[in-house]
């Protein structure tokens, strides 16, 4: 194996590069080993001459997974929210009682780090409880995993390296080269010495570990370095993307600056860029709970235990009740359930309630996979979503271990354990300090460089303790947890510090919670002031408006009620919608044909919609005879105004209207559809109205296209909520007829295809942290 050690910014990786274009010269294969996030990165470096063949950048367990695979000694993976429900199971097995997330997923790390350094059960150390648990929960761990026929990520690391070392694996590359990494755990620098016999293996390291001598030593290159003090963390921020902007607007590269900044300052960051426009990029990979969908449904798992306004109103029919929380500043169950009987909404919040809460804690007699089914059903946003199969395999896993409440909480644990696929677009990278190791950029500003933000975050083990871990060389020789205090803050300071040819260290000299002490490793003896820079916001332009559009009207065509109603939900997005045609699906299609018939289905019209649906041939056979007593694609005008019904049937002095809905709408979703409607209320309003003592009941139905009708409403007299739905259509036309498309931002933006291009959905409406991201 040739070992290159050096420094960071020692030249490491320039060297490696060239290692690695003297083998493609020769039409060699090459594997590029380094860490997932730096794939994008090395591919830059590589081919930053012209296009190159030959050269594949992987992870290491893309490495492991392509050894295995060619032996086929392979099995199906068990990923990281799989690992912990595992471990949730085995700690249930020992202890009895399930365990909460939080304790599983302490156990699950443990097991990690144990299985990384090549420790098997018994060889975890120490006599104490919790020790003696561990060992007991890691030996159930790897039965039930063996039993389920698994690998975790360790496992595929342990077979790669027991093949290599056992046989003769045939290799697809001629070179390996393994660059990024700030150290390499015991495994993994057996697996890497055992390849390095089968294939030439170049390793680059900041030292060389125990026993093992290095081919090259690097001394460290120079870094410009300037260092700044900022009033506070806003001044640093807003001086920060100053200098950006003028760097690119000199010609640097978005990709050649990058920004680090602690984890939790990051959505500060992403918030201010939106307002000096630039295309900063959030680097971190999201999980499942960080997307649209997982984080609607993790509200709604928490919903139950605690509702707070946002919560609520993530939920339309729950959106009233979330807005009155809101301005009278209310959150808990016992408040929210007396707001919810004060506003008259008790019935509704009940129901919602009732859903939510899983089987076993008072949500009916199914089982916890068929009630996380539903909800996930009950919920548009995640209904049609391909994420919908990945939230339920959460589900899966959580069933394995918890029931009744704990099921859910269990699953909503997991959520925020799985990550998504992650391509970051390209742009100024927003980094962490993990996530800038191995790379190096033109340009880096390194900020709230204070003491204590950077930290390699050394700890004691709640497991095994420090004096019971051994050296690394002796745990490489023989086997043992290595120690885990090695002083390792100064070599990570060290590396910051070196991530650029030019490095910009800022620091706030102190926050809202006080003076802040710089770190003197980062920032040297002598900050100076933030030098002025020219403005870079609309904002900081003294005396001058930032441009807004005016509001000005626009020429409608004339309406239907239905058309008012989606009108008075917003009107921009109305509007837009008129730009913007969707292709309906087919059942649309055949609603559409049916109600341009205007009249009575004849049998050749049918036999004619047959040919052209034949997935709905059956169907219409089978109802002819209420289809063909319906007046199809009923319309009526009355002040200008059209009110257009799918079907109408007479029956004496009682009406039947009919609405045709999407094929599988459940009988619930079916109510919760007509109660939104305006069309059919309207007309039964009106015909009870105009038509005094000759109609004297209308009947509302909704009809699934290859479904039945369901009756859902029977309507005698105009009552008060007719009365202030004919005022509604009324005003709102007048509206429409004014040509007005302001935007209505609400829970609607979060699906409105006009998002885009409506700055009100985008700016004014970040949602009960739904549209935002918020870690
Ligand atoms: S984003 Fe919101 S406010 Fe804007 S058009 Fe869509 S629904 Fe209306």
């Amino acid at each position: 194996m040739h070992l290159i050690v050096g420094p960071p910014a020692s030249g490491k990786t320039t060297r490696l590069l060239e290692v690695a274009h003297d083998w493609l010269r020769k039409r060699k294969r090459v594997w590029w080993v380094c860490l997932p996030f730096q794939k994008a990165y090395v591919y830059r470096q590589v081919t930053k001459g012209g296009a190159v063949l030959g050269l594949e950048v992987l992870s290491s367990q893309q490495l492991y997974y392509r050894l295995l695979a060619a032996t086929l000694a392979i099995r199906p993976i068990l990923t990281g929210p799989g690992r912990v429900a595992l471990v949730g199971e085995a700690l249930g097995l020992v202890g009895g009682a399930p365990p909460s997330p939080g304790e599983a997923r302490l156990f699950a790390r443990a097991i990690a780090e144990a299985k990384r350094n090549g420790v098997g059960p018994s060889g975890i150390p120490g006599a104490s409880p919790e020790a003696r648990r561990l060992r007991e929960v890691y030996a159930h761990y790897e039965t039930l995993k063996a039993t389920w026929g698994r690998f975790d990520y360790d496992d595929f690391r342990q077979e790669a390296t027991r093949l290599l070392e056992s046989s003769h694996p045939r290799l697809e590359a001629d070179a390996v080269i393994v660059d990024g990494f700030r150290e390499l755990g015991v495994l993994e620098l057996r697996f890497f010495q055992a390849l390095s016999r089968h294939v030439p293996v170049y390793l680059s390291l900041r030292e060389a570990p125990p026993g093992l001598t290095p081919q090259e030593v690097r001394s460290a290159g120079s870094v410009r370095l300037q260092a700044h003090r900022a009033p506070n963390p806003v001044s640093e921020a807003r001086w920060v993307l100053r200098a950006i902007k003028r760097d690119l607007a000199q010609g640097l590269s978005p990709l050649e600056v990058a920004v680090v900044a602690p984890e939790n300052r990051i959505p500060a960051w992403l918030t201010l860029a939106d307002e000096y426009g630039l295309p900063l990029v959030d680097q971190r990979a999201p999980t499942a709970a960080d997307t649209p969908e997982g984080r609607l449904l993790l509200e709604m798992l928490e919903l139950p235990d605690f509702p707070t306004p946002g919560r609520l109103m993530a939920l339309p029919e729950l959106a009233p009740l979330g807005r009155v929380a809101l301005e009278r500043g209310l959150v808990g169950l016992e408040a929210v359930s007396r707001l919810a009987r004060e506003l008259g909404l008790e019935g509704v919040w009940t129901a919602w309630m009732a859903r939510l809460r899983s089987p076993g804690e008072g949500g009916g007699g199914r089982s916890e996979l068929e009630w996380a089914e539903e909800l996930l059903d009950a919920l548009p946003e995640v209904r049609n979503s391909p994420r919908r199969a990945r939230l339920l395999e959460r589900a899966q896993e959580a069933h394995r271990i918890a029931q009744g409440a704990h099921f859910r909480r269990w699953w909503a644990a997991l959520l925020s354990e799985s990550y998504e696929p992650h391509r970051p677009n390209g742009g100024v990278a927003l980094l962490t300090p993990t996530l800038a190791s191995g790379q190096r950029w033109k340009k880096l500003y390194l900020t709230h460089a204070v003491e204590g933000a950077y930290s390699a975050g050394e700890m004691e083990d709640y497991f095994v303790p420090e004096e019971l871990r051994v050296g690394l060389e002796e745990a490489l020789q023989a086997s043992g947890l290595p120690r885990r205090m090695l002083g390792r803050d100064p070599v990570l300071l060290e590396e910051l510090r070196t991530r650029a040819e030019e490095v910009v260290v800022t620091y706030p000299e102190a926050s809202q919670e006080g003076p802040l002490v710089p770190e003197p490793a980062l920032v040297g003896p002598a900050p100076s002031p933030l030098p002025a820079l020219p403005p870079a916001s609309p904002l900081e332009v003294a005396g001058v408006q930032p441009y807004q559009a005016a509001w000005g009207t626009v020429s409608l065509p004339s309406p239907t009620v239905e058309d008012l109603r989606r009108y008075q939900e917003c009107p921009m997005r109305y509007w837009a919608g008129l730009f913007l045609p969707e292709e309906p699906p087919w059942w649309q299609i055949l609603r559409r044909e049916l109600r341009r018939i205007r009249g009575k289905l004849l049998p050749a019209r049918l036999e004619a919609l047959s040919q052209q649906f034949p997935q709905a041939r059956d169907w219409m056979e089978q109802h002819a005879g209420l289809l063909g007593s319906l007046e199809l694609g009923f319309s009526l005008a009355v002040d200008g105004l059209e009110v257009r019904l799918d079907g109408v049937r007479r029956q004496g002095k009682e009406a039947h209207i009919y609405c045709f809905l999407a094929p599988d709408t459940s009988k619930e979703e079916a109510q919760r559809r007509m109660r939104e409607r305006w069309s059919e209320r309207w007309m039964a309003g009106h015909l009870l109205e105009k038509y005094k003592g000759r109609i004297q009941q209308a009947h509302l139905w909704a009809w699934p296209v290859l479904g039945e009708a369901w009756l859902l409403d029977s309507i005698e007299r105009v009552d008060k909520s007719l009365r202030n739905l004919h005022r509604t259509v009324q005003e709102t036309h007048q509206r429409y007829a004014a040509g007005v498309v302001e935007p209505n931002p609400g829970f609607i933006c979060r699906d409105c295809k006009a998002k885009d291009i409506c700055r009100e959905g985008q700016a004014a409406y970040a949602g009960p942290g739904l549209l935002r991201r918020s870690r």
